[in-house]
């Protein structure tokens, strides 16, 4: 605390990252990582930008990038945006889109990082609570008659639960919300569920956020982005240069770049890591935990005899983190990232042993 402080820095709960921790040989199953390295390709990409040029400012439009995003989405350029990690196209759509008089509404189980934001821009907002079996219905989110309907946020599949929701659930949300932005945070999408960038083409109220932190195993490279329809983006793209030009350097933009250009290893990678997912989700039923179905990396588990956050605790003392959350609903739930074949089977191991 300092008298230096704004009364918004006073007021801020500020959002806390899973642990990086910084001892070796853990088994690190708490950031829905990818247990893969990037593509080859992009490491000779990144090698091959790590010359003189340097000494010079990126391109601030990232055009070449947002080229290779394009064509691999299927939509025209001005329809990308670009951010420094999906975590700040997040941040910027929130001050560009969704600060408005009617409230913001998103999932009371959902990536912790949006009531954040909301406490950084002053954006009000409405927390939904998901069914009791952890789903977002369709019914809360359509208007109700009079009262102007305020935008529209949530994961797809959502995080940390995994679920993910049918795109005709997501397109009803949007036909019936015309007045409304509905963003949709698709950072897992690529491991399980529909993607919605079909519909930008359809509706001018639909933003699709996604990122390279997760199936193109780029977390470390920070490179988020945005499909929308032009005039979305452009207001994206107002805040953007109202507060920094250069967002995406020039190693990200090359990177970046390679690794939406390598299909096959995206296609090799992603379909490794479901494949884990079903073995795990298997074994960790057989050990007797409930687990949600889930889209993602990661699957949300509890055992029904044993307190999750002693279960986190006794993983740990045998090297292997798993993410534990305080919110009530979840406080007896681990979320398991989806490591290698060969952590996961060390992670089932463990928990047999602890479960006796
Ligand atoms: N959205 C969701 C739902 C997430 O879980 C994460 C990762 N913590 C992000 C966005 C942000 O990812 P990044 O900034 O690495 O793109």
């Amino acid at each position: 605390m300092s008298r230096f402080w704004s009364p918004v820095v006073a007021g801020l709960s500020p959002y806390v990252p899973g642990e990086q921790p910084k001892l070796a040989n853990l088994i690190k199953l708490n950031t829905n990582e990818n247990p893969f390295g990037p593509s080859p390709k992009v490491l000779e990409a990144l090698r091959a930008a790590c010359d003189d040029t340097l000494r010079l400012y990126p391109d601030p439009a990232s055009d070449r990038l947002r080229k290779a995003i394009a064509a691999h989405c299927g939509v025209a350029l001005p329809q990308v945006f670009v951010g420094n990690g999906s975590d700040e196209v997040l941040a910027i759509a929130f001050q560009a889109l969704l600060n408005h008089q009617a409230p913001l509404r998103f999932p009371d189980i959902t990536y912790s990082f949006y009531p954040v934001y909301c406490g950084l821009y002053g954006v009000r907002h409405q927390v939904i609570p998901l069914t009791e079996d952890f789903r977002i219905d369709v019914q809360d989110y359509l208007p109700t008659g009079g009262q102007p309907q305020g935008p529209i946020l949530f994961p797809n599949p959502n995080a940390p639960t995994g679920r993910a929701l049918p795109l005709a659930d997501i397109e009803r949300i949007v036909a019936a919300n015309p007045d409304a932005v509905v963003v949709i945070d698709e950072a897992y999408v690529d491991f399980g569920a529909e993607s919605a960038v079909p519909l930008v083409s359809r509706y001018d109220n639909v933003l699709v956020i996604q990122t390279l932190s997760k199936s193109r195993s780029l977390a470390g490279l920070r490179l988020g982005f945005a499909i929308g329809s032009a005039a979305l983006i452009e207001g994206l793209e107002r805040v953007k240069n109202s507060f920094n030009s250069y967002p995406i350097d020039r190693l990200a933009q090359a990177g970046a770049t390679a690794a939406i250009e390598d299909t096959d290893y995206f296609e090799s990678t992603r379909s490794a890591v479901i494949h884990t997912r079903e073995a795990l989700t298997g074994s960790l039923q057989s050990l007797g935990f409930d687990v949600i179905p889930s889209a993602a990396n990661f699957v949300l588990a509890r055992h029904p005899e044993r307190d999750a956050a002693g279960l986190a605790a006794a993983l740990r003392e045998k090297g292997i983190i798993v993410r534990h959350f305080s919110h009530p609903r979840i406080v007896q739930h681990l979320r398991i990232s989806i490591g290698t074949a060969q952590e996961c089977e060390a992670l089932v191991h463990a928990l047999r042993t602890i479960l006796g």
